[in-house]
């Protein structure tokens, strides 16, 4: 007899799912779990350096970015987590995410892992008041998509090597440069997001190509 049953989500094939480990310091990491568990990944929330081992991916939320800063002192996670964002897997990052690799950070000036050559302007959409559902322009994700803006950061230039995937009116607003994707809005807020499913797509892509790779 043929199951039509879905997979189980959380069944023993879950096993064998790539590894993503999400920055849960602070801010909305159990909403990209959610997400990326939707996608039939596997999820870790990532809290010392020991959990960065043996990822497949890594999440970077939105949150507020200068308290990410402190607690990445405070934790002793600034220079390994750099050393895992410099390895090469697939990095997505959101809005204050975003900020914490971009190369530099206005409104004010704060510290950065300056991976992506990006400037973002703090809050650069206005406060909560602002914040809302916007449409996109892309020619990478499907015609309608939208983003949800929350306190955002706005790009205000984007340097060689920065590959700009979607606009808000003549913002930047996703960037992608080698295995790292940043988004000043939220995707994880949006049922099955087109660029949570291209993380997604990266995530497996690597996971496949590690020799630790699980059995397909
Ligand atoms: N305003 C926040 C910051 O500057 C980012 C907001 C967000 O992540 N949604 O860190």
């Amino acid at each position: 007899m043929v199951s039509e049953r879905p997979l189980p989500r959380d069944g023993p094939d879950r096993a064998y799912a790539p590894l993503v480990g999400v920055l849960a310091l602070q801010g909305d990491f159990a909403e990209h779990e959610a997400a990326l568990r939707g996608l039939g990944l596997r999820t870790r929330q990532v809290r010392t350096a020991g959990e960065l081992v043996g990822l497949h991916g890594l999440v970077l939320p939105g949150g507020e970015s200068t308290t990410m800063l402190k607690l990445l002192d405070t934790e002793g996670l600034w220079q390994p987590l750099g050393h895992t964002l410099r390895s090469g897997l697939p990095v997505l990052a959101t809005c204050a995410g975003m900020i914490l690799l971009a190369e530099k950070v206005e409104n004010p000036p704060q510290r950065s892992y300056g991976l992506l050559p990006i400037t973002v302007v703090r809050n650069g959409y206005g406060r909560q008041f602002h914040s809302g559902t916007f449409a996109l322009s892309s020619t990478s994700l499907p015609a309608g998509t939208t983003g949800t803006f929350i306190r955002a950061p706005r790009i205000t230039h984007v340097g060689d090597g920065c590959e700009v995937l979607a606009r808000r009116g003549d913002d930047a607003v996703l960037v992608r440069k080698g295995p790292m994707l940043a988004a000043c809005f939220h995707p994880e807020l949006e049922a099955d997001h087109p660029v949570c499913a291209h993380f997604a797509t990266a995530v497996r892509n690597h996971a496949a190509c590690q020799p630790t790779a699980p059995p397909t």
